[in-house]
């Protein structure tokens, strides 16, 4: 048999291991959500993701990395490196709206407030997913040329306040080491594509995101005379228009977008005290490192600038959250076409930047690595108005889980022939 009759059978039998798991996968990803748990607190997912490796024979299952993570390692029949495939397993603090017959009546404590839990940002449907995908490769061992590491991530959504977690202490545990992953693939379920599409973007796809806090400090007076004190709020609204500038008129646009927010602002309690302190809020949203630092220095500098120039003092928290996702260019270019033989040229598409953030991107710090959306509203429906991810009223059209499963399982065993 010549390579393209290989490659077109084992694509036929990959077809196949995906039609005949289709049920089950679904299944998967009913019950666990139906089961929603939060960041950090994904004990029975877990457990779920390690019985089902178990069952299925993979050579070496770790528990407990990151504190709820598992990672399963497969060896193929044949030498060659090592790919990894990323699920994450963390619901939210969302009370459901849907009336799926699954539809989760979970209740749970975040950061010490019960709240509903919910997969509302469709994490669910990954777990389930790359169960699928370790079943079908399971089954394909003597067909692997290197091995196939499967991470289950906890605490995507963050960790709960005060905790470590995620992609990042998964890799502080080693998680990207023994064996050594060479490639990394994950991916996102969102509304924002029709059932059976996929969207990809090389180079930067998701922007990191930053927290910072801001204290003012004035001097206390009665409003009726603001000569005898410092007032924070007039220093802190100035602030917060000094604060937009930097996107208006210090970021090179033609390079990359970026975001500055101030979404919180806090200060005084009656009409006629000017206080001693103003707070406030915000987030950086980014898709390049150096604008990224460049952005937290311009913070810095105006709020301590304009503070001073007022009379008050300031001190700027920032907080370093998720780093841009930022997809190997080549990496990206070599995997469009094995998508496209596996779901249709037509359902491969170039999608545009967004600005939520990815901690996959950690990931792609030590590795390269592709992240890339499935699409799971209906196409009868417009996608425009279909509940973001986050709602709690988002909605999954099931019979879009097998492109993604099909997509990883393609990806991983093209990857491993191709690097082997
Ligand atoms: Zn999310
Ligand atoms: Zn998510």
């Amino acid at each position: 048999m010549n390579a393209p009759d290989a490659i077109f059978t084992r694509d036929t039998l990959i077809a196949d291991h995906v039609e005949r798991l289709d049920a089950a996968v679904i299944a998967w990803r009913r019950d666990i959500h139906a089961n929603p748990e939060l960041g950090n607190r994904e004990f029975r997912t877990g457990k779920l993701v390690a019985d089902h490796l178990r069952k299925i024979g993979i050579d070496e299952i770790h528990e407990q990395v990151a504190y709820t993570g598992v990672v399963g390692v497969l060896k193929g029949g044949k030498p060659g490196p090592c790919v990894a495939l990323r699920a994450d397993m963390d619901a939210l603090p969302v009370i459901e709206e849907t009336d799926v017959a699954f539809k989760s009546l979970a209740k749970s404590e975040w950061n010490g407030v019960p709240c509903g839990v919910m997969h509302a940002c469709g994490h669910d449907t990954h777990v389930a997913i790359l169960m699928g995908v370790a079943e079908i490769l399971a089954g394909m061992r003597d067909q692997i040329a290197g091995s196939v590491k499967f991470i289950f991530q906890p605490a995507e959504e963050m960790p709960p306040i005060g905790e470590q977690g995620g992609a990042k202490l998964m890799i502080e545990e080693g998680c990207l080491e023994n064996p050594k992953v060479d490639a990394i693939f994950g991916l996102h379920i969102t509304s924002k594509l029709h059932t059976g599409e996929i969207g990809y973007r090389p180079g930067p796809f998701m922007a990191s995101a930053d927290q910072f806090r801001i204290f003012i400090r004035g001097n206390q007076t009665h409003g009726a005379q603001p000569w005898s004190g410092v007032d924070p709020i007039v220093v802190g609204a100035q602030v917060v228009l000094g604060l937009q500038t930097i996107v208006a008129r210090k970021m090179n646009l033609t390079q990359e977008p970026s975001v500055v927010t101030v979404g919180s602002f806090q200060a005084g309690n009656r009409s006629n005290i000017i206080p001693d302190e103003a707070k406030m809020e915000g987030t950086v949203r980014a898709f390049n490192e150096s604008h990224r630092d460049d952005i937290h220095a311009f913070i810095e500098k105006i709020t301590t600038m304009i503070a001073e120039s007022g009379g008050a003092k300031a001190h700027v928290h920032i907080e370093r959250g998720y780093p841009v996702t930022i997809n190997d260019e080549a990496l990206t270019a070599w995997a469009v076409p094995v998508m496209k033989r596996a779901i249709g040229d037509r359902h491969v598409n170039l999608s545009v930047k967004t600005c939520g953030a990815e901690d996959f991107s950690f990931f792609q710090q030590k590795v390269p690595g592709l992240f890339f959306n499935i699409g799971c509203t209906p196409s009868d429906k417009d996608c425009k108005y279909a509940p973001s991810n986050h709602s709690p009223r988002f909605y999954v059209d099931e019979s879009g889980l097998k492109v993604g499963v099909k997509a990883l399982t393609t990806l991983a065993l093209d990857w491993l022939d191709s690097n082997s």
